[in-house]
């Protein structure tokens, strides 16, 4: 998701900041809409969607899409960590496995009367 703010159009009724505050703000000086964010995450899009609706003066405009920056808060950051988390899994089985080796061996040659 993609917001823009137009503040030539903006009137200064203030109800993006009161729907929205985390996401927008006003300016002190002139009362016109400011972002305070760039990147949003998706806990914020229904609010950020409804301010875009209720704006009196159409300026804020929303796009809706994936950009890099959300991919890494929705699902393709589940997948990196799903991959992440076999792939750590898959490492600790594999030195399980090996320490489990190594263990037997010692034990072998510590068992006494096996020729070693
Ligand atoms: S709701 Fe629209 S007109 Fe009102 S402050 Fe926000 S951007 Fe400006």
């Amino acid at each position: 998701m993609q917001v823009s703010v137009d503040r030539d159009r903006c009137c200064s009724s203030g109800l993006c900041a009161s729907n929205a505050p985390e996401i927008f703000d006003q300016d002190e000086q002139d009362g016109r809409v400011m972002l305070r964010q760039t990147v949003f995450l998706p806990v914020q899009f229904a609010d950020i969607r409804l301010a875009g609706e209720l704006c009196p003066c159409g300026a804020i405009t929303v796009t809706e899409g994936i950009s890099p920056a959300d991919e890494a808060a929705d699902g393709t950051a589940d997948q990196t960590t799903d991959q992440t988390a076999e792939q750590t899994a898959e490492q600790t089985a594999g030195q399980a496995t090996k320490q489990t080796a190594e263990q037997t061996a010692e034990s072998a040659d510590a068992q006494p009367g096996t020729g070693r």
